[in-house]
């Protein structure tokens, strides 16, 4: 299922070889980048944190809240930028997840300690379930993040509906759209980086049942200030 749906996916460690390629290119390496993540809350997302064994600083800098949407905006962007390394650089790893179990449900993992699977990534599929049900547009403050996740699907619903399985393709939407948004946040601040070389690396992860190791499928790679 994962290689029908996903075809490049690959293990998080093929992902740090790629990060470790690119890097030397702007002359940056494990010691002089600065790493920050666009991805969702949930906890199964940590599986990315296998790059802090590469990365020497502290990290990541989190800009993604529900659903990997970069909500932690400007002003977050520029709080990173102001935290890279003299003479280094930064990296952004961004992008939805979406879970598959062994058994083949897509939208769902089977959590540690947990007998039942239950949803992934759940803010798109709760945003999903809202839109069938016709629940129109309610930013709240006491569920803001949630309610911006609904108004991108609402917004593309038309091809959501469409495809053969709705959650895959509300995946592709959530891309799209933290492509877009991390891609003009980074474009409107690119004088917080002064010199400094950003590189931008999206794409999907692929989590798994809690005993096996999840995936990554990369979409785009892109440098900034090379
Ligand atoms: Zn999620």
């Amino acid at each position: 299922m994962i290689k029908e749906l996903f075809p490049e996916s690959q293990p998080i460690s093929e992902l740090r070889k790629l990060i470790e390629t690119e890097l030397p290119k702007e002359n940056l390496n494990e010691g002089n980048t600065l790493w920050a993540t666009s991805v969702c809350s949930d906890e199964v997302n940590q599986s990315l944190n296998q790059l802090n064994d590469y990365f020497k600083a502290f990290g990541p800098f989190i800009m993604g809240g529900i659903s990997g949407i970069p909500f932690a905006g400007k002003t977050g962007f520029k709080a990173f930028a102001s935290h890279i390394p003299d003479n280094g650089g930064a990296v952004i790893i961004y992008g939805p997840h979406i879970g598959i179990t062994k058994d083949g449900k897509v939208g769902m993992i089977n959590r540690d300690g947990q007998g039942e699977s239950s949803s992934c990534c759940g803010s798109l599929v709760a945003g999903l379930n809202s839109v069938k049900t016709g629940n129109v547009l309610n930013i709240s403050h006491d569920d803001y993040q949630q309610g911006q996740v609904n108004k991108i699907l609402i917004e593309r619903y038309d091809e959501i509906k469409k495809a053969d399985r709705d959650i895959v393709m509300a995946t592709e939407v959530a891309y799209d759209q933290i492509k877009r948004e991390l891609t003009d946040i980074v474009a409107g601040s690119l004088d917080s980086l002064g010199e400094k070389p950003l590189l931008l690396i999206g794409g999907i992860i692929i989590n798994r049942d809690w005993d096996q190791d999840d995936l990554f499928e990369v979409r785009d790679v892109a440098w900034y200030n090379n």
